[in-house]
């Protein structure tokens, strides 16, 4: 009777483990390959609301004249985003039809869903440029409420200095691929989103993250034998183009 109940409880403490070590499923760029959406759009977001997946990433980029506003290319349909005002890019349209989004229109509408938003800040040339858009996008983010709705994440190891030391208690990943875990958490940075190719030569980085109390996000892994990898690493995250075909395997 005694080994009996010991075994349940074990079990059940593994179920709970188990559980905790799920690996859950971000959308790149939105939930984009689906009737009406478009990469970066709002459809995108809500469309990976609608499949309950935990998260929708975006990119944040700032106009010449300091406008923040989501999109993944640096120059999009003939502008380069960085040195154009506000008011010439208003009028882009995205490929379902929508407005390019504004950041402060895109956090509004994310507001409504019950999702989290993985936002990331774009690099940018200048220092002073990329310290004023982690300040503002923070600020935005506070006034608006949604401080444990996003997670940022940034290729520039500067952008996550900041965000460090503006918000420390958000998720804050870096993706740059290039620091140990250990590396990453004495500069107050408690997340690793790494390119899959990554990981695969630095498994051991997936252990030292959790160990640290950190979590891992993979991108952008559309491949099945490659979400099952991952998935058997236990990695908190897959960022993918697939979230269903992710999500069925899990
Ligand atoms: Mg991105």
């Amino acid at each position: 009777m005694i080994k009996k109940t010991l075994i349940s409880a074990l079990a059940l403490v593994a179920c709970i483990i188990g559980i905790q070590a799920q690996t859950q499923v971000i959308a790149h760029r939105g939930f984009w390959k689906t009737e009406g959406s478009a990469q970066n759009s709002i459809a995108a977001l809500e469309k990976a609301a609608e499949e309950r997946l935990y998260g929708s990433e975006f990119d944040v980029q700032v106009t010449l004249d300091g406008k923040l506003i989501v999109n993944h290319d640096a120059k999009f349909q003939g502008f380069v985003i960085a040195e154009t005002p506000f008011k010439e890019l208003k009028k882009i349209k995205l490929k379902n039809g929508e407005k390019l989004p504004t950041l402060k229109k895109y956090l509004k509408a994310g507001k409504k869903q019950d999702i989290q938003l993985i936002l990331e800040i774009k690099s940018h040339k200048s220092k002073e440029v990329e310290d004023k858009m982690a300040a503002d996008i923070v600020k935005m983010v506070k006034k608006m409420g949604l401080q444990k709705q996003v997670e940022y994440i940034a290729f520039s190891l500067n952008i996550c200095e900041q965000l460090a030391k503006l918000t420390p208690e958000s998720e804050i990943a870096y993706l740059n691929g290039n620091l140990s875990p250990a590396e990453l958490k004495k500069k107050g940075i408690n997340g690793i989103d790494y390119n899959q190719k990554v990981l695969e030569k630095h498994p051991e980085w997936v252990e030292e993250a959790h160990r640290l109390g950190m979590k891992v996000n993979v991108w952008t892994v559309n491949k099945e034998d490659m979400m099952r990898k991952f998935i058997d690493m236990k990695v908190d995250y897959i960022t993918t183009d697939y979230p269903l075909e992710t999500q069925k395997l899990l």
